[in-house]
This record gives structure tokens, sequence and C-alpha cells, in this order.
């Protein structure tokens, strides 16, 4: 992976920018998630969503990828392609949608229930959601990448799930993948310093069953060795005056589903927090 390039506040601003715009694409798809759509209607919609507001893809064309969202039902762990098989009730998708905008990328992800799920399942959503969080919090001055990585393996293990090693969170600017790796899992006080300035993408990635994995034949999409179910949720922060600040939002998708929610609030630029 490449070298960390830390951001001005303009830069950050664009970031924002583009992370919001996938923000509101995913608070978009989240009305069209229902028994009898197909990831590959999402995606269309999606592309058009995102050139109707004056910016590109982020994914489609990278490394190759042939679509502009990554989706991923059930067992699909990440990077699945967009396909002509219809969602059903119980269903979950991984939605991992990229923008490119002002010469910056935004990141994020979200786990969606298609129309009722089971406990279980849902009990992995929130759990990975969560973690999510405790992941965000941990990304504060003083603490080092393995403090951020340790919280999010800690907190999923403990309620018996398993954590993805091969897929990992990254920075995130001018690239969509740039330095530091953020994995989630590790060892409290090791890896790189957490500085200002630092963007990250922050993405866990948590398994019902097994942490192994395996790739289909696509060469892209990853899926479970045990065909359990895993979900992957992903926020885009920033670490200003020594705190993490939120780019990217739920509150769109929250919107389009009626939960009401201030998972956000301690994330939030700081002149948002009392409005
Ligand atoms: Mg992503
Ligand atoms: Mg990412």
């Amino acid at each position: 992976m490449s070298e960390i390039i830390l951001k001005s506040r303009d830069e950050i601003e664009l970031i924002r920018e583009s992370s919001l715009l996938v923000s509101k694409t995913l608070g978009m798809l989240a009305k069209e998630i229902k028994p009898g759509i197909t990831s590959l209607e999402l995606d269309k919609k999606a592309e058009e969503y995102i050139r109707d507001n004056k910016a590109e893809p982020g994914f489609l064309g990278l490394y190759d990828f042939p679509n502009t969202l990554c989706v991923s039902p059930n067992e699909q762990v990440v990077h699945g392609i967009p396909n002509k098989n219809i969602l059903k009730e119980g269903d979950v998708i991984s939605i991992d949608c990229g923008v490119y905008k002002n010469g910056f990328y935004g990141d994020h992800a979200y786990t969606f229930p298609v129309g009722e799920i089971s406990i279980e399942i849902e009990t992995l959503l929130k759990t990975t959601k969560e973690s999510l969080y405790i992941g965000i919090e941990s990304f504060k001055e003083g603490n080092r990448v393995g403090d951020l990585g340790h919280s999010i393996q800690d907190y999923c293990e403990k309620k018996g799930y398993s954590v993805v090693r091969e897929l990992v969170g990254h920075g995130i600017g001018k690239k969509m993948h740039e330095g530091p790796e953020i994995p989630n899992y590790g060892s409290r006080g090791t890896g790189k310093k957490f500085v200002n300035g630092m963007v990250i993408a922050i993405e866990p990635m948590i398994n019902l069953g097994s942490k192994k994995l395996k790739q289909l034949n696509d060469g892209w999409t990853v899926v479970t060795y045990d065909n359990k179910v895993s979900a992957h949720f992903e926020h885009n922060v920033a670490l200003i005056d020594g705190r993490p600040e939120l780019l990217s939002t739920y509150s769109f998708i929250y919107e389009a589903m009626g939960i009401l929610s201030d998972e956000e609030k301690p994330f939030k630029k700081s002149h948002e927090i009392n409005s």
C-alpha cells in the first residue's frame, strides 16, 4: 500500500464533499432495496445519480472493476459484482460505493436488510456497525493503528463473531487506497501513530462463522469459506485537533428507512454538535 499523505483542512473539505455524495447515493439506494430488485438495477441507478451530481463513480475501472457499486449479498464479504440475480426477503446486501470528485475520493459502505431478516443476522449487522464506531472512537491522537484494530477485534470476538484478516481499511485522498492500512484486528500500542491530517476509511468486515475466506472465479467476489453471512460497514474519518471527525454519514439511509439514531453525534464537526 502507498504512503501516508496528510491532508490540509481544504483538502479534507473536498474529501468530505466526495464522501457525502456517497452517503447520498446510499440514501437514494436505501429506498430502492426491496425483494424483487437486482443488484445490476441498483448499480445503474447509482451511476446515474453520481454522474447527475457532476462526479464520477470511484470504483468503475479502478483496478479494472467493471461497475459503480460493489454489491455483496449474504455470504459474500466484499467486491461482489452487480448482476441480474433477484434479491429476496431475508437477504442482506453490503453495498460499497466510491465517488471521485474535485480530485478526491470518497468510499463508504452499509449492509442493508432486504425486507425482514432473522434476529441472528440482525444482531450481526448491529454488532458490526457498533464495532465501526468503536474503531472510529479509537482513531485519536496518541493512539496507533493497532489500538484501532484491537478495539474492533475485541468487541466482535467477545460476541462470538470472527474478523476478516485479508481485507482492511485504508487511507483515502487523491487515491482511493493510501497508507496506512487499517486492519480490523491487532495489538494495542503497535503500528503507525495517528496524527492530525490523516483521513482514513474504517471498514470492519465481520463474519457470523469462520474468518476463513475464498474468492470466486470472477477474480473479484470474496465469500466466506463456510458460506455463512458476513457484514460490512465503512465510514470516512478525518483526524482534526486530535479527535475523529466523520466525513461520511448514514443519515440519508436512516431518513429513507425511518430510523432515528444519534450514533454519529460524538464524531460530528465541533460546531454541529450543539446544533
Ligand atoms: Mg469501500
Ligand atoms: Mg474502503
